[in-house]
């Protein structure tokens, strides 16, 4: 390993002098503009949130900047600026890709402010963002959406123009940000070889990073993000590549630069900068007492696949009661987080999905061991704690599988007239496998087999969610294509869970 404890006392020092911005710092005048990545703000506090940008005047050839650089941020609260009240200077270090973090504190709780970066003469975009309402506080209103799986060369990302504007409060992202794959190209074009190198991650996040609709959605609100496999390889587990062939301090190398170059281009605070090949990633945030979000991390502390990645069930290593998806650490975190939550809402947004769909139809179709069902003892004393400890109004986020569903999750799945615990909302994906369609006559056929699925579905899009003291309505928001740039959004189902009583019910 190259990459360990220096590392990482290097690139937080870096972190806390970008932060303080003691330095004297360049002031360049750009002959192209630096802010081609757009800007984002992350997760928010009652008290402030995180801004991100990056210079990259040449953004997919390593950005185009030696040296650090002296970047300008300000808050106002009014988009035309009149009413700044906070600004300052953050320093873009060649460490960190000239990616800027800076973690705003001091502001007042649930509201919104703009801001905007400056460098030299060149300004960038103006991003919305807004605290979370203070600890104590029942807000009457939370409208959030949520997506996944946005593969650059399959599609072009116009839902994130719908969502955008939709003006949502928050966005969470589920994970398969980028995908890692060499250049195939389709609608649109990778470059490069599979990535293994920083610099091959960085500059697959700059592309995904110059579209248009995806800067349009990381300026509209806050974004919460996570990740799944692919940002850093296909269906890995923890340290295990899903080539046999890859050794573990290799594979664990390239961990390491891709959760570098994740951290790099996405608004988190100082607490995710990597360790090396670790990144801590899943946390809590708050949204008053209307919702606590308690996001994991499915990917980095898992034990490997049962059965290889898809298999004809029955497999045996799935109940494996020493299989785990979340490993201990995360799993005692997440449970006392439940435990303690006050939230009328405990939402748990995650990558894959939850719900055992044993009878799939269809002759192609086989059973996925890198969900839930593959770690089903995992699952089960999940499921099991919501119901015994009586966690409040339990909703499952999902990403990963690039197709709507939405499932009331059972205690027992073993037991088809065990009690409906919480509910997940799967949300197809951004633009992975291309066009999509209704999918009729296979979705008919997995709710006919298993009743506890409620929709189904594989057309693009992503899902709005407007959530209340005393209902959570979902909105799949579908697109009929992505082979093409503009395609009309379409409502193709709502859903609702009532608070204190378990289960979808179509609206
Ligand atoms: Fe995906
Ligand atoms: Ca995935």
């Amino acid at each position: 390993m190259t990459l360990g404890r220096r590392q990482f006392v290097h690139l937080a020092a870096i972190a806390a002098a970008s932060a303080g911005c003691s330095r004297q710092d360049r002031a360049p005048a750009f002959t192209t503009d630096p802010f081609t990545l757009g800007v984002a703000s992350g997760d928010p506090s009652p008290d402030g949130f995180v801004l991100w940008t990056r210079l990259a005047p040449d953004p997919l050839n390593g950005g185009g900047i030696d040296g650090d650089v002296g970047v300008r941020w300000e808050i106002a609260s009014d988009d035309a600026f009149r009413q700044v009240v906070r600004s300052g200077t953050a320093t873009a270090s060649a460490e960190l890709a000239h990616s800027v973090h800076v973690e705003v504190a001091g502001l007042e709780a649930d509201r919104w402010y703009w801001y905007r970066f400056s460098a030299g003469d060149a300004v960038s975009a103006t991003g919305r963002a807004r605290t979370m309402p203070t600890p104590e506080a029942m807000p009457d209103r939370l409208s959030l959406a949520f997506a996944s799986c946005q593969h650059y060369e399959t599609g072009f990302y116009t839902a994130y123009e719908h969502m955008a504007a939709e003006h949502p409060d928050l966005v969470f992202h589920l994970g398969d940000y980028i995908y890692e794959g060499a250049a195939r190209p389709r609608v649109r074009a990778h470059r490069g070889e599979e990535l293994a190198s920083l610099e091959d991650y960085r500059n697959r996040y700059a592309l995904y990073r110059t579209d248009p609709d995806l800067q349009l959605a990381h300026a509209a609100c806050p974004w919460i993000v996570t990740w799944d496999d692919h940002e850093v390889d296909n269906n890995y587990a923890a340290d295990i590549s899903e080539q046999p062939d890859v050794r573990r301090e290799a594979f664990l190398e390239r961990r390491a630069a891709a959760y570098q170059a994740y951290y790099e281009h996405m608004p988190l605070r100082a607490s995710q900068i990597p360790s090396g090949p670790s990144m801590r990633l899943y946390r809590k945030l708050s949204y008053g007492r209307l919702a606590q979000f308690t996001v994991l991390d499915t990917r980095q502390y898992r034990t490997d696949q049962p059965c290889g990645d898809r298999t004809q069930p029955p497999c045996e290593g799935a109940s494996d009661p020493a299989a785990t998806l979340l490993g201990d650490g995360q799993r005692r975190w997440l449970f006392d987080a439940l435990r303690e939550s006050s939230a009328e809402w405990n939402v748990i947004p995650q990558q894959v999905m939850m719900a055992q769909v044993d009878r799939m139809p269809g002759d192609d179709v086989r059973y996925s061991m890198d969900q839930w069902p593959g770690y089903a003892a995992s699952r089960d004393r999940l499921l099991g704690f919501l119901a015994e400890s009586r966690v409040r109004n339990p909703v499952v986020l999902t990403g990963d599988i690039h197709t709507n569903w939405v499932n009331d999750l059972l205690v027992d799945f073993g037991d088809p007239a065990s009690p409906v615990v919480a509910t997940e909302f799967v949300g197809t994906s951004i633009s992975s496998s291309g066009d999509g369609g209704p999918n009729t006559e296979y979705a008919e056929g997995v709710m006919r087999d298993n009743p506890f699925v409620k929709l189904q579905n594989a057309q693009r899009g992503y899902v709005s969610c407007e959530v209340t003291r005393g209902l959570w309505t979902a909105r799949y928001r579908v697109l009929d294509r992505v082979s093409v740039r503009g395609a009309a959004r379409q409502t193709l189902a709502e859903f609702a869970v009532e608070a204190g009583r378990p289960g979808a019910q179509r609206v």
